[in-house]
């Protein structure tokens, strides 16, 4: 049985239970040859004993254990160049519910353990090298590493043009470990806070995890009513972010995406990295400023991969997580929220979405009964664009970008179905699109 799926091991607690965290730590301690292992946690309920179980599976196998304690994912991932570190796990389950965590594996230059070299490290599991007694690693506590990142942020943005602003900006840290980063960063800029759901709590008593537009309507209601410059939204690990802007907008994560390249490429050039889940928007922001759009598979350990196999101006997904590889490869929620401080000394948050094109999108389930049916509506679609000789990528199921508008089939990992999403400049022509690409997928 595997146990790594896109982005770590994941379950309940009483399937990523004590027994396994500790075999899958003995297993990850043995991949990374006895090395320096950096361990964080966010604030769940499991978090505490999964991370014991986590710290003694690394030392019992000869790993130094750099313990951060209660961090946003962020964090632990920015400290890993910092302290040398060989590796960096991270008991989170990221935006899933309370009852969920996971272990997340990055290794020593920042990229993320994807489902193909987790099936590596679960090599090791039959066998974990068990240190000599007197080999067994040290397990120390590091509590700086909050106030390490939040350092390092500042130098990254204007932070005199931010004082002088100061920016009324409203958190909703979701009881997540953005609350003990986010306020403090803002602050520190310069920024006037106020905070809702900023005190970490595993249950999540203010909001769901996942910063939908459903889940954070407190937030929207209060920028509107306290006259905020902007909101700002994190899912519990603080590696995704949504914004809301000072009519009380939401903006989704792939427009954060593109406003954030916006930010980047008009200071400087490069590739933007991106899935092929992610609204043409961040395609259309890039073409603007000469800058090509690499597409990868869906998954942080993909877009790292791919950035540095190649490097590139910014990274990002369609869910709101942005990779800044001027600090490092991780997904940084918090040095997103600076840039957008940084941003609003410039001008409205309205006013720079004024930049971003608008598309208008339709999502449709197509059913399927076996993984070989799967396998041909993908195959059919992608013969289609072959014969049509359309722009297409694929990576991960089909996607075919098409003037003005793209559509992309892709076989659920888990569950029964094809997704097929259509994007384009008005709701009848997406509709319209989607119903074209349904019929191709079908045969
Ligand atoms: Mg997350």
């Amino acid at each position: 049985m595997a146990y790594f799926g896109t982005n770590g091991v994941r379950g309940r607690f009483d399937e990523l239970t004590p027994e396994l965290a500790l075999k899958l730590a003995q297993a990850i301690g043995t991949y990374f040859k006895g090395g320096k292992i950096i361990l964080a946690r966010d604030c769940r309920l499991t978090g505490e004993v999964l991370r014991a179980t986590v710290a003694a599976g690394l030392a019992s196998v000869g790993c130094e254990v750099v313990d951060l304690g209660m961090v946003s994912s962020p964090t632990a991932e920015f400290m890993i160049k910092k302290l040398a570190a060989d590796a960096c796990v991270i008991i989170t389950a990221s935006h899933n519910p309370p009852e969920w965590n996971a272990i997340k594996v990055v290794d020593g230059k920042g990229i993320a353990i994807s489902r193909e070299r987790g099936a590596e490290i679960e090599k090791n599991l039959a066998k974990p090298k068990l240190a000599e007694w007197n080999k067994v690693g040290l397990m120390l506590p590091y509590a700086f590493a909050t106030e390490d990142h939040v350092v390092a942020i500042k130098k990254l943005v204007d932070a005199g043009q931010i004082a002088k602003r100061k920016p009324k900006i409203i958190v909703d840290c979701g009881n997540g470990t953005a609350s003990v980063i986010a306020p403090k960063l803002l602050k520190e800029l310069g920024c006037e806070i106020i905070s809702l759901n900023s005190h970490p709590d595993g249950r999540f008593p203010g909001r769901p995890s996942e910063p939908s537009e459903a889940n954070v309507q407190e937030l929207l209601a209060a920028v509107k009513s306290l006259k905020a410059d902007a909101g700002i939204a994190w899912d519990a690990d603080g590696d995704r972010v949504v914004f809301v802007d000072e009519k009380g907008g939401y903006v989704i994560g792939d427009r954060v995406y593109a406003l954030s390249i916006l930010w980047k490429l008009k200071k400087t050039s490069g590739d933007v990295v991106t899935t092929v889940a992610t609204s043409k928007a961040v395609e259309d922001v890039a073409t603007r400023y000469g800058s090509k759009t690499r597409y990868t598979a869906i998954g942080a350990p993909y877009l790292c991969e791919e950035m540095v196999r190649k490097p590139a101006a910014i990274g990002g997904e369609e869910v709101g997580g942005v990779i800044w590889p001027e600090l490092c490869l991780a997904k940084d929620g918090m040095l997103t929220a600076a840039k957008l401080a940084e941003a609003l000394c410039e001008k409205s948050l309205s006013a720079w979405l004024k930049e971003i094109p608008v598309y208008f999108n339709v999502k449709l389930k197509l059913d399927t009964d076996t993984d070989a049916k799967k396998k041909a509506i993908v195959a059919r679609v992608l013969a289609y664009a072959k014969k049509n000789k359309l722009a297409y990528v694929d990576v991960d199921g089909v996607r075919i970008n098409l003037k003005n508008a793209w559509v992309i089939v892709r076989p659920s990992g888990t569950e029964n179905y094809v997704r097929l999403f259509a994007e384009a400049k008005t709701q009848e022509e997406a509709q319209k699109l989607a119903k074209e690409y349904e019929r191709i997928a079908k045969g």
